[in-house]
C-alpha cells in the first residue's frame, strides 16, 4: 500500500527548497520503487492570502491521516500586523499541538567538507554526529501557575512553573532510547536534579525505564549546565541527549552552531502511535522562511533534503534511501559545491536549483 505524504512548503524559501526535496521523491519513485501518494497544501502566509487563516482544519485532518508531513517554513513580514492568533507561524504551532508532537529530534552532524564553517576548532568537531531529543509540549513553557502579578508593596512578580509527570518523561525517554538503538547505543539524560524536583523525578523515571526496557542501551546522566559546557568542550562524547523543553531549546540551538549553518540542519517532531502502528510525525528544516533571501534562488536546500532523509528513515523505514541521500549530500559537498551560506570567501557559489539537482545526479551515480 502506498504511503501518504503531505507536503506543506509554506512561505519564503520554503517552496524553493521543497521543490528540490520533491525532485528527490520523484527520483526515488522512478528508480527505487518508492510507493507514495503525495498531497500538497498551503500553510502560513500562503494560506492567509487565499483562505484568510494560517492553516485550515482540513489541512490538520490531512496531516493526521498522512504517514508523515514534510514541512518547509512559515513566516512572512507581509503579515506582521495581523493579530497573534492569525500570524503565519500559528500553522506550525497548531500542527505540533493538534498532532500531539511531543519529541523534537535534532541531529547535529558536521559534514567533513564543512569543517571550517564550525565555530569550533576542527579537531574538536571533526566527525561530530549527535542527536538531541527535546520534550516539546510540557515543562516550564506550559506549566501552571504562570503570569505576572503586582504584590501589595507595589513590586511585581513573574512566575513560570516547571511541571513534568511520569508519562510525559517516559514517552520522550522512550523515543531517545529507540533512537540510540538505531545509532551508537548511548543516551545521556540531562536535567538539573541538584536544584529542581522536576529534574529529580526526570532522572528517576529515565533510570527506571532504562532498567525495565532498555538495558542494551548505555545510559548516563548530566546536569544541564555541565552539558552546555561539554557540548562546546568535547561534543563528540555524545550520541543521543534527551532533555526537557527549556534545556532542550537552549542546548539544541547551541549545538546547531557547532555545524556552522542553519541551511544544513534537519529536524523531526514525533508524536504517539495512533494505535494502528502509525506514529504522527512532521519533518522540517530548523531554519525559518528567510525573507531576506526569499525569491533569489540562493537558499540552501540541504536542510530540507536531509529532513526528507529523516522522514524516509523514521516514518517509512526506508533506511537505504535515507543513507543514499545522506551519502549524496556528503559527496556533493566533497565535490566543492556551496550555496552562499556555506561558502567561504572566494569560493564559487551555486543556486538552490543547482545544489538540489547535484544531489539527485549524485544519487543516480551512487545507486
Ligand atoms: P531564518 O531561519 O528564516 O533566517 C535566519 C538567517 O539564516 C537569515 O539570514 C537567512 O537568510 C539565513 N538562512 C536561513 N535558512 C537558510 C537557508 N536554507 N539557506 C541560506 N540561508 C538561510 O530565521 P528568522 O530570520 O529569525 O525568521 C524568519 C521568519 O521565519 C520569521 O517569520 C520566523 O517567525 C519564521 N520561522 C519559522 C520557522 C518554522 O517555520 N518552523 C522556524 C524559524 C523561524
Amino acid at each position: 500500500m502506498a504511503y501518504k505524504l503531505l507536503l506543506l512548503p509554506g512561505d519564503g524559501i520554503g517552496p524553493e527548497v521543497m521543490v528540490q526535496a520533491l525532485s528527490i521523491i520523484r527520483w526515488l519513485q522512478d528508480h527505487r520503487d518508492l510507493d507514495v501518494e503525495l498531497d500538497k497544501d498551503l500553510v502560513g502566509g500562503a494560506s492567509l492570502a487565499v483562505h484568510e487563516v494560517p492553516i485550515r482544519d482540513e489541512v490538520i485532518e490531512k496531516a493526521k491521516e498522512a504517514d508523515a508531513v514534510l514541512f518547509g517554513s512559515v513566516g512572512d513580514p507581509k503579515w506582521k500586523d495581523v493579530s497573534f492568533d492569525r500570524r503565519p507561524e500559528v500553522a506550525i504551532l497548531r500542527l505540533r499541538k493538534d498532532l500531539g508532537l511531543y519529541a523534537n529530534l535534532r541531529p547535529v552532524r558536521l559534514f567533513d567538507p564543512l569543517l571550517s564553517a564550525s565555530a569550533l576548532k576542527p579537531e574538536v568537531v571533526k566527525g561530530l554526529d549527535l542527536m538531541i531529543v527535546r520534550e516539546t509540549v510540557g515543562g516550564v513553557y506550559f506549566g501552571e501557575p504562570r503570569g505576572i502579578e503586582t504584590l501589595p508593596d507595589g513590586t511585581r512578580k513573574g512566575v513560570n512553573t516547571e511541571v513534568y509527570t511520569t508519562p510525559e518523561i517516559e514517552r520522550v525517554a522512550r523515543v531517545a532510547f529507540e533512537m540510540a538503538r538505531l545509532r551508537d547505543g548511548r543516551v545521556c539524560s540531562v536535567e538539573k536534579c541538584n536544584v529542581m524536583e522536576s529534574g529529580l523525578l526526570w532522572k528517576e523515571v529515565v533510570t527506571d525505564l532504562h532498567r525495565r526496557d532498555y538495558q542494551d542501551v548505555e545510559l548516563s546522566h548530566m546536569l544541564a549546565d555541565n552539558c552546555a559546557m561539554q557540548l562546546v568542550r568535547a561534543p563528540r562524547q555524545f550520541d543521543v541527549i534527551v532533555t526537557g523543553n527549556l534545556f532542550g531549546d537552549i542546548l539544541s540551538d547551541l549545538a546547531s552552531m557547532l555545524t556552522g549553518s542553519l541551511g544544513m540542519l534537519p529536524s523531526a517532531t514525533l508524536g504517539s502511535d495512533n494505535g494502528s502502528g502509525k506514529r504522527a510525525a512532521l519533518y522540517e528544516p530548523i531554519h525559518g522562511s528567510a525573507p531576506d533571501i526569499a525569491g533569489k534562488g540562493i537558499a540552501n536546500p540541504l536542510a530540507q533534503i536531509l529532513s526528507l532523509a529523516m522522514l524516509l528513515r523514521y516514518s517509512l523505514q526506508r533506511t537505504g534511501d535515507a543513507d543514499l541521500i545522506e551519502m549524496a549530500v556528503t559527496r556533493v559537498l566533497e565535490d566543492g559545491l556551496r550555496t552562499a551560506d556555506i561558502a567561504t570567501k572566494g569560493e564559487a557559489m551555486v543556486s538552490t536549483e543547482e545544489m538540489g539537482q547535484a544531489v539527485v545526479k549524485k544519487m543516480s551515480e551512487l545507486a
